[in-house]
């Protein structure tokens, strides 16, 4: 795996500390793809990114999955910029592809709750897709509220507020290149 190294300690004050590197997303990322190819060898599936969060895992998901693939993205509020989940969704960007009859997969950055996933698995299935998976890059599991079948998971993670490769803390910090943890004790 050969990343190019960026010093990144600008952007990270002493509040933040890695969970999981760079090169431990890529790596995972390889095997992921390799999932996704099995799964769908002969079709050509949509994925769709969740945004914000999940732009940058579908971005460097799709350049492992040797295959072709559509993407689209759809923009849910679930948070606002609070760090709990009310279970109040609105749909704030709409899909633009007609899923109908087509493989789809939602792309997460990360499932806490499962709420928003839930949703958004509800909402797509009224479109009728061939088949409905998803992939996240990380699910807190412990947290999890409702039962939900999530088929490619990136790594699971311990119960924490976490940041970087798309996540963020307070809309900052999604350019941080590996995944941090958000030290309790900051303001
Ligand atoms: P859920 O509906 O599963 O509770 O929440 C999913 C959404 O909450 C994620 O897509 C993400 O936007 C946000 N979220 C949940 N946990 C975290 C976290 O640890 N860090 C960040 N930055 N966002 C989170």
């Amino acid at each position: 795996m050969s990343l190019i190294k960026i010093n990144q300690q600008g952007l990270l004050g002493d509040n933040y500390s890695v969970l999981i590197s760079e090169e431990e997303i890529h790596q995972r990322l390889v095997e992921l793809g390799d999932e996704i190819v099995n799964v769908f060898s002969g079709e050509i599936p949509i994925l769709i990114g969740v945004l914000n969060g999940g732009f940058i895992f579908l971005a460097d998901l799709i350049r492992y999955i040797n295959i072709d693939c559509e993407i689209d993205f759809i923009r849910i509020s679930s948070y606002g910029d609070a760090e709990e989940s009310t279970g109040h969704i609105k749909v704030l960007k709409p899909l633009s592809a007609d899923i109908k009859g087509r493989h789809v997969v939602v792309v997460e950055d990360i499932v806490d709750s499962g709420l928003s996933v839930q949703f958004l698995l509800k909402m797509l299935s009224a479109f009728e897709p061939a088949s409905l998976r998803v992939a996240t890059l990380l699910r807190k599991k412990s947290r999890m509220k409702v039962d939900i079948p999530i088929e490619f998971i990136g790594f699971d993670i311990e119960d924490k507020y976490v940041i970087g490769y798309g996540l963020d803390d307070r809309q900052i910090k999604r350019n941080l290149r590996a995944i941090y943890i958000v030290d309790n004790d900051r303001d």
